[in-house]
């Protein structure tokens, strides 16, 4: 067992996983390195990459630690305000308030649009950060699926390109972009899109063409505020000599092209004249909400459905979406030191953690491609506790009462 420290989980009380959750109300990790604005509208807003807080207990992610030659550790400075600023636009346009969830750490710490050897290139603090992030955004789906059935996620981003306008990334490439409309209205096409359920799904009834660069897509309404944008009617697509960005592991992860009903895009804003001063941020995150609020309204939901979340109290107890069915354990309690976990399926990696009620980590184990462990607890771990398994792409926690 790497890492264990002497410590009890909660005694002779009874932990609950049901947590309230109140829209408006600002929530942290425990190592406070990741923010949470919890939101009523179907909205989900990360920015991964705006975080300014370089501990040294977290190495660098230099080429050299990550054995990684590629490896990104650029900031997309002023975002994480863009996206606090976006929540306040939304709240004065809607009365409502949109799930914002922040990377706090610098870049060079943790990558949170990157998988999570790359992400976090096997430092411990990084990775427990890395997860809460995923976390926050996966509570955020679950509120928003439960009360709407559906819903928009957009990761925010900030990219230093020559050319001066927002790139919004459906995960087409640049070259499919420049394709036949024909192509961009095909299966093909279709199913490599970040918005592949809205595509066959939406309001007007409208195809891939018409969401991505017709009078009705994203970057066209921002063109039209002001906000020159690629795609869009105004610029339908990069130049072969253009740098683009056309989205990431967030887009692909949280996004509807291999599942859900989440759709979801990157915006990658240029500098000068939209994240550069408060003012500037300010104006942008106004003309982005008018944007949101008019295409979920086109797209998504009608007004009237979209307007409920004026009303939507938003108290949701996380615990109606946890129980998934990924693992079961016994015996419960443990009395003999072992406990056994039989995962639904073999994994590629697991990670299992034992944590206390404020999800500080007791003991934390990484097991390679199995469906079944077996193992000693550490003697000194004692009384309820919170059993975390982690996948590659889920996770689930139970209590589980340790008596040895
Ligand atoms: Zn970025």
């Amino acid at each position: 067992m790497k890492k264990i420290i002497v410590a009890f989980c909660i005694l002779f009380a009874n932990i609950s996983l049901a947590q309230t959750w109140v829209p408006g109300n600002t929530y942290y990790n425990s190592n406070t390195y990741v923010e949470y604005i919890f939101g009523n509208m179907p909205l989900i807003i990360s920015a991964p990459h705006g975080g300014t807080i370089a501990p040294s207990t977290i190495p660098d992610r230099t080429a050299t630690i990550c054995g990684n030659s590629s490896v990104t550790t650029v900031t997309d400075s002023n975002t994480d305000d863009l996206a606090r600023a976006l929540d306040t636009s939304l709240r004065n346009l809607l009365g409502c308030r949109t799930h914002t969830i922040i990377c706090r750490l610098d870049r060079i710490k943790v990558d949170m649009n990157r998988e999570i050897n790359e992400a976090t290139c096997g430092n411990a603090i990084a990775q427990t950060t890395w997860y809460n992030y995923h976390a926050y955004i996966d509570t955020a789906r679950k509120y928003i699926l439960a009360k709407y059935g559906r819903g928009l996620f957009i990761d925010l981003h900030g990219h230093g390109h020559t050319k001066q306008r927002l790139e919004i990334g459906y995960l087409l490439t640049d070259s499919e972009l420049r394709s036949s409309d024909t192509y961009l209205n095909s299966n093909s096409a279709v199913n490599n899109s970040s918005i592949k359920k809205l595509i066959g799904n939406n309001l007007g009834n409208v195809n891939h063409v018409e969401l991505i660069k017709g009078a009705t897509a994203f970057g066209t309404m921002m063109a039209n505020t002001g906000y020159p944008s690629v795609p869009s009617q105004q610029d339908p697509a990069p130049l072969s000599t253009d740098d683009y960005f056309n989205g990431g592991y967030n887009s692909q992860r949280w996004g509807s092209r291999d599942t859900g009903m989440i759709d979801a895009f990157q915006i990658e804003s240029n500098y000068t004249g939209v994240r550069n001063t408060t003012a500037n941020i300010k104006k942008f995150a106004d003309s982005l909400a008018k944007v949101i609020k008019k295409y979920i309204e086109t797209h998504i939901l009608t007004p009237a459905q979209l307007a409920q979340c004026q009303t939507t109290t938003g108290i949701f107890n996380l615990s109606q979406g946890l129980q998934k069915g990924l693992f079961s354990f016994y015996p419960n309690p443990i009395t003999s030191g072992f406990l056994n976990i039989q995962m639904n399926k073999n994994y590629q990696r697991i990670i299992v953690k034992i944590m206390d009620d404020k999800g500080s980590i007791l003991m934390q184990q990484s097991y390679l491609n199995t469906q079944q462990l077996r193992f000693l607890l550490p003697p000194n771990l004692k009384g309820l506790c919170l059993l975390e398994i982690h996948t590659d792409k889920d996770w689930e926690v139970q209590k589980i009462l340790i008596n040895n």
